[in-house]
C-alpha cells in the first residue's frame, strides 16, 4: 500500500497516511481532517518541521505563492510527478503568502523553489518551474 505522511495541524501528531483509500483523511490521534489532497499534503512551518523529521521517506516540498504566474504553471508537473513517484516520496506544498515563516525557515528565496529533505536534513534544492522531464530527472536522482 502507498503512503505519504502528514503532521497533523490541530495536534501535531504524524500520521502515515494511505493513498488508495476514498476520501479525506483524518488524524489517528483528534480525529480531525489532514491537509492531504490526493497525494499532495500541504504544509505550515510547525507542521513541515514534524514531517521532515519524523517521515519515513524524503520529503520534496514546492514553495509558491498564489500571486506568483510561474508557481501557478508549474502546480500540474508537480501534481503529476506526486502521482507517478507516490510511496516513494511525501509531496508537500508549502504556500508563503499564507506562512512567509516557513520560507523563510528554509531560507527561500525565489519561488517556486524545490527542496528535498530526509531525516531531518536538507538533501537538495533546485529552484525555477521544471519542465516535467527535469523534474522527473530530477526525482530519479533524488530517490534512486
Ligand atoms: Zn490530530
Amino acid at each position: 500500500m502507498k503512503r505519504t505522511y502528514a503532521a497533523c495541524e490541530s495536534c501535531g501528531k504524524l500520521n502515515a497516511v494511505p493513498l488508495d483509500k476514498a476520501g479525506t483523511p483524518v488524524c489517528g490521534q483528534c480525529k480531525k481532517p489532514l491537509a492531504v489532497h490526493g497525494a499532495i499534503v500541504e504544509v505550515t512551518q510547525g507542521s513541515l518541521r514534524k514531517l521532515i523529521d519524523g517521515s519515513k521517506i524524503p520529503v520534496v516540498v514546492d514553495f509558491w505563492a498564489p500571486w506568483c504566474g510561474p508557481c501557478q504553471a508549474f502546480a500540474p508537473t508537480f501534481e503529476a510527478a506526486s502521482v507517478e513517484f507516490a510511496g516513494r516520496a511525501v509531496f508537500a506544498k508549502a504556500n508563503t503568502q499564507a506562512y512567509p515563516d516557513v520560507g523563510q525557515a528554509h531560507a527561500v528565496r525565489g519561488i517556486p523553489t524545490l527542496v528535498a529533505f530526509f531525516q531531518s536534513a536538507e538533501l537538495q534544492r533546485v529552484s525555477g518551474a521544471l519542465p516535467p522531464d527535469q523534474l522527473k530527472a530530477w526525482l530519479v536522482g533524488l530517490l534512486d
